[in-house]
């Protein structure tokens, strides 16, 4: 294992370090108190000084645009920008659209490309992945209702999808649907591209999540799919091809949302210590930070993070240099240890900041609210942990 950092790398993370602390941190009162479109004009701002620094769109490949970065580095470059909930998206290498840009660019044909690829990594559209299903569990992937049946030159597709993050304004999602239900489980679902304004495709609401609907980018859709008729020619990859094609992209996102994890416990981290060093408790003038318990989290939370940090930048090096198969155990280990991680840190630093934790005049109860789905999504912690211990008992028979 070598995490040695060149000194290109070094100079991206710091100049985003900085650029996270002047231009986006400044933006989060605002950003917590306005609606995501509003918010839209100043980000954009934001993203022309991106490009001007050449620093846009750091994980798509540099043969559509963008800056083509290894996966451990763009770890790195994800840690440095998951330290605002806005770094990803003016920086254009957000979930859901980055693990779309990956999907495309390895399976789209020339025109899916042109169509859809090109305009999504220049940032001029956005995108959505619907595989989620209301009463099918997310868990068992395979177990999905929403057909794609062929009828002449199209697919017409049926189905109730939820969970669509960032529908609210895309141009077109990537959905999941079962294209031949006599195939074997894992061959029966395709990927297929669906323009967001065709017929049948029905937005019916943002879910409201932790108390809040959100919009545009920062929200999650449910969608009826309702005799919504595609052309075939959208159809992304080969048929039945739609679960290999989502495992593949399943461990660079896995890094990316755990590096991105990494950098939330980072900025928690440092808001905890600062408040402990400030917050005077005692006439004599002591503060939190002379108390053992907080001693305690602070120990803890450092060296917690600083094992999840190994981990997962162990996974990435593993998946860039010896493949994302052999990587499988350490990738459902990142996957339950970071988010936990995160989910410990984000509690702790709130904690130590008593009932100003609790109001939106830091960003600790953002992350609080937001970032708790992280057990859930990406597959659920305790279905990795059934995974792993499986392939662990397997060596022991
Ligand atoms: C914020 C957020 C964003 C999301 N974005 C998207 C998106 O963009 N596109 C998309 O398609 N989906 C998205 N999802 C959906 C997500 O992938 C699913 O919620 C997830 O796969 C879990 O599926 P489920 O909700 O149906 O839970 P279920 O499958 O019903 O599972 C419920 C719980 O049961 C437990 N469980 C399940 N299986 C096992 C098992 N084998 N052993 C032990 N315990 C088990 C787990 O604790 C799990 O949390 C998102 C979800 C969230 C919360």
């Amino acid at each position: 294992m070598d995490f040695q950092i060149s000194d290109r790398i070094q100079t991206i993370v710091s100049m985003i370090n900085e650029f996270v602390d002047k231009e986006l941190i400044p933006l989060e009162p605002e950003f917590m108190t306005r609606s995501f479109k509003e918010m839209l004009p100043v980000l954009r701002e934001k993203q022309i000084l991106v490009k001007k620094m050449e620093l846009w769109a750091p994980n798509f490949p540099s043969d559509c645009g963008g800056m083509g970065l290894s996966l451990l580095e763009h770890g790195l470059v994800s840690e440095a920008l998951g330290r605002s909930p806005l770094g990803h998206y003016v920086f254009w290498c957000q979930a859901p659209d980055a693990g779309n840009v990956e999907i495309l660019h390895a399976h789209g044909t020339d025109a899916q490309k042109q169509r859809w690829l090109n305009p999504l990594v220049a940032g001029e559209i956005r995108s959505c992945f619907a595989m989620t299903e209301v009463d099918m569990p997310g868990s068992n992937p395979v177990m999905l209702e929403t057909t794609a049946v062929k009828d002449g030159d199209d697919y017409i597709i049926n189905g109730h999808k939820w969970y669509t993050s960032s529908a609210d304004g895309a141009e077109f999602a990537i959905v999941m649907a079962v294209t031949d239900p006599e195939a074997p489980k894992y061959l029966q679902a395709s990927m297929i591209i669906v323009p967001t304004d065709t017929k049948g495709f029905n937005h019916i609401r943002n879910i409201p999540v932790m108390g809040h609907e959100g919009d545009d980018y920062l929200s999650h859709a449910e969608i009826m799919f309702e005799g919504c008729r595609v052309p075939r020619e959208n159809l992304l990859g080969a048929e039945g091809h739609g679960f290999v094609m989502a495992q593949e992209r399943l461990g660079p996102g896995r890094i990316h949302h755990c590096m991105r994890w990494l950098g939330i416990c980072r900025r928690a981290f440092d808001l905890m210590c600062r408040r402990a060093n400030t917050r005077v408790i005692s006439p004599s003038g002591k503060t939190l930070a002379t108390r053992q318990t907080i001693q305690n989290w602070i120990s803890e939370s450092a060296a917690e993070l600083e094992a999840a940090r190994l981990l997962t930048l162990n996974s990435a090096w593993q998946i860039d240099n010896v493949g994302a198969s052999e990587a499988r155990d350490s990738i459902s280990m990142i996957k339950f240890v970071v988010a936990n991680t995160m989910g410990r840190i984000v509690d702790r630093a709130l904690q130590v900041h008593g009932g100003l934790g609790m109001t939106d005049d830091t960003i600790l109860a953002w992350f609080f609210r937001h970032e708790r789905a992280a057990r859930i999504y990406d597959g659920a912690d305790e279905v990795h942990k059934t995974s792993l211990a499986k392939r662990i008992l397997k060596t022991y028979t």
